[in-house]
């Protein structure tokens, strides 16, 4: 049944009516475990029931949050087949991320092999309803109980995975967001282009202060200058401008999408011209009053792409497509999620089969 040793849940759960549910609130019968320790590397890779962890008060990664995780989503075809979308580009993501937080580094291949094992263990719940998901979350801990500043010994690589529903139970939905020069998310040579625990709890402000006035998610601006846009919450951020799709270059602060990275190959195969560059708030409220920025979109896992109906800056609200939906915005969409359900041409293969080709026969 599977590669890994696997102990089975003697209790295994009914899952939820796929019509109920949100994102992030119910887990499966199963998770992925795999153990580090210092001089013995990454050991017992195995699938076990879905269980709390006993961690020892003084345990690391809660005092100085050593941790990072990724999250990606498997979805169910029209065709009943389940598909991981860009798995391999996570599993590296994941290393890159534990680079950064001196967690030794894992197999990418065998990450890559865990989500698989352990979707096709849980496969009963991966929903079928159109817009829902699995979602697969890896993380890993520092698990050594220690309270000096210094690498942990020890590690937890765990996978657990939770149905989730559609982002926009309607169709795509046009959110507000909020740009702040007063909060900043990550500076360069920070922790910003790492998934780690540490940047979300810096966002948690920033982002019940813009739920306050009516905002969905917080636009951060560089650290330095408070000037040139960063990203949304959790999501990279594009705008038309003219024929032109700009978006802010990784440059060590902003967090390296995949959504982000599948969007640009997109629209260079439809022949639209896109451009990595450093763009100030001063010239996005510009080109809106100017009618020149016609749409605005955000990218990430979670909503796939996310149209800026509404923009805030400096007790200004701007808005953006009489908070419309874009047609370049709707045509990224429909694409990627095309590819995700194996409704559409998918040429580069970025949605992966759960169950790989059987051999040919001989
Ligand atoms: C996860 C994340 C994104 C989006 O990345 P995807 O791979 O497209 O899901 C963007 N910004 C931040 C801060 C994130 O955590």
């Amino acid at each position: 049944m599977t590669e890994f040793p696997l102990t089975l849940n003697p209790e295994p759960k009914a899952p939820p009516p796929d019509a109920s549910l949100k994102f992030g609130t119910v887990f499966t019968d199963h998770m992925f475990v795999m153990n580090y320790a210092a001089g013995r590397g990454w050991f017992d890779p195995r699938i076990e029931p879905y269980h709390a962890l006993a961690l020892d008060p003084a345990t690391c990664v809660l005092h100085y949050a050593q941790a990072v995780f990724d999250g990606l989503k498997a979805f169910r075809g029209a065709d009943g087949k389940i598909r991981l979308f860009r798995p391999d580009r996570h599993a590296a993501r994941l290393n890159r991320s534990c680079a950064r937080l001196c967690i030794p580094a894992l197999d990418p291949a065998l990450v890559e092999r865990s989500f698989r094992a352990l979707v096709g263990v849980d496969q009963r719940w991966v929903p079928k309803l159109p817009g829902t998901a699995l979602y697969i979350r890896p993380t890993v801990i520092a698990t050594e109980p220690f309270l000096g500043v210094r690498p942990s010994e020890s590690y937890l690589y765990y996978v657990i995975l939770s149905p989730v529903g559609a982002y926009y139970p309607e169709g795509i939905n046009p959110v507000k967001i909020l740009a702040t020069g007063e909060h900043v998310r990550a500076l360069p040579g920070g922790l910003g282009a790492a998934k780690t625990a540490a940047n979300y709890a810096a966002s948690l402000y920033p982002a019940e202060e813009a739920h306050r006035l009516g905002f969905t998610q917080v636009l951060y601006l560089d650290g330095a200058e408070h000037r040139f846009l960063e990203e949304v919450g959790t999501m990279n951020i594009m705008l038309k401008i003219g024929e032109e799709v700009i978006t802010p270059p990784l440059g060590g602060s902003i967090l390296a999408g995949i959504t982000r990275e599948s969007v640009l190959a997109l629209l260079g195969d439809w022949g639209i011209k896109v451009v990595e560059r450093p763009i100030s708030i001063e010239e996005v409220v510009a080109a809106i009053a100017a009618g020149t920025l016609t749409e605005m979109w955000g990218t990430g896992t979670a909503a796939v792409i996310s149209p800026v109906g509404e923009l805030g800056y400096k007790e200004k609200r701007y808005v953006i497509r009489n908070g419309g939906i874009g047609t370049l915005t709707q045509r990224l969409y429909d694409a990627i999620v095309g590819i995700q359900y194996g409704t559409a041409p998918d040429p580069r293969g970025w949605a992966k089969p759960l169950a790989l080709p059987e051999p040919a026969l001989a």
